[in-house]
């Protein structure tokens, strides 16, 4: 036995075809919602892979500057 959800967004439960369910947040959305929940991700994982880079590129200067790291004085 499988239970559908009705879409998180508008609790449209007429259009079972239609849901999606997001693997991420394990939410059901209607086709239209879908839509807009996998921009969000997708935009919240542009965000997170460009401030990965970022950070990446911040360390990668920082290892080349120094072989020493703040962290490691610490202990
Ligand atoms: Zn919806
Ligand atoms: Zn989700």
């Amino acid at each position: 036995m499988s239970i559908k959800f009705p879409c998180v967004k508008c609790e449209l439960t007429g259009n079972f075809n239609g849901l999606f369910t997001c693997n991420g947040c394990r939410q059901s959305f209607c086709a239209n919602h879908s839509i807009d929940h996998t921009n969000k991700l997708r935009n919240r994982f542009e965000d997170f892979i460009n401030e990965f880079t970022l950070i990446n590129d911040i360390f990668h200067d920082y290892k080349q500057n120094s072989n020493d790291f703040p962290w490691k004085k610490q202990k």
